[in-house]
């Protein structure tokens, strides 16, 4: 995108929920190859440079998105914008109904199978006429990679859900991605499944609002405690950034990574 944002080790597109749907419909119906959206947070800012493939994975995305607050509240103090918060959740929520609107086949992969089947099952309640013609669990073995690959492109899918969490779904598309030939949009959608499926609940819309979605997920499965632990430190090193004045360059025109 144009107007990409530097966040301290990473990016974020400035984009509102119906901008990024806007993205959608031009990839699917004017693009060519596979479009990746992926989730920006605080924990990928320090996770994923150190994995160079994977630094290029999100260098090179299509849309990466404004995902938790730590991002939009980055942006205000870094840059003084004023983001939109995307979720990722409600993104694909969003591409659920564009794609029963507009007729868009689209394939689920991730979560394990009694989690991925519930979300089908209700996502073509919420979405009636939807055209799921495909879905696999998420543990099927590197092994069966090529055929699960194989059964995506004859379902003639365009948009792919990947749910295997992060940074397994980044790497996943980064690994098969030039053999994906009608696959259009694919966004990594994390543990979304699961909450579809209704095995994990999503915060309340009053935490929402607070932009406390990420205390309630850390009260209701404190193991996410060791990964949300480098909050404190994006806090810091957002806080040192913007005392020492650090106005790092948005991203213009002509910039690197793929076009919206
Ligand atoms: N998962 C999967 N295959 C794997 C590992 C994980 O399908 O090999 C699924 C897991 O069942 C869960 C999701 O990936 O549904 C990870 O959820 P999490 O909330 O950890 O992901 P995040 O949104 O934090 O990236």
């Amino acid at each position: 995108m144009e107007n990409r944002v530097p966040i301290l080790n990473l990016w974020v597109d400035p984009v509102t929920m119906g901008q990024a749907l806007d993205a959608v419909t031009g990839f699917v119906e004017r693009g060519t190859r596979v479009h990746s959206i992926f989730a920006v947070n605080p924990e990928k800012n320090f996770s994923v440079p150190k994995d160079p493939s994977l630094y290029e994975s999100f260098k090179n995305a299509d849309l990466l998105i404004p995902d938790g607050v730590g991002v939009v509240l980055a942006a205000r103090l870094l840059h003084g914008l004023r983001l939109e918060r995307v979720p990722g959740v409600e993104l694909m929520h969003s591409i659920c109904a564009l794609s029963a609107r507009r007729g868009y086949g689209v394939f689920i992969f991730g979560a394990r199978e009694a989690v991925n089947e519930a979300a089908v099952n209700a996502l073509r309640e919420l979405y009636p006429g939807i055209r799921i013609v495909g879905r696999a669990n998420g543990y099927l073995g590197e092994e069966a990679e090529a055929g699960l690959v194989e059964r995506i492109n004859r379902s003639g899918a365009q948009v792919l859900f990947l749910a295997l969490g992060s940074p397994k779904q980044e790497r996943w598309l980064a690994r098969n991605a030039e053999q994906l030939t009608h696959i259009r949009v694919c966004q990594g959608i994390g543990g979304t499944l699961d909450t579809i499926a209704g095995t994990v609940r999503r915060a309340p819309d009053a935490w929402i609002r607070l932009g406390l979605e990420w205390l309630y997920r850390l009260l209701s499965d404190p193991r996410r405690l060791k990964r949300q632990s480098v909050l404190p430190l994006f806090a810091a090193a957002v806080a040192t950034a913007r005392l020492r004045g650090t106005k790092l360059p948005c991203r213009g025109a002509g910039g690197e990574g793929a076009g919206l």
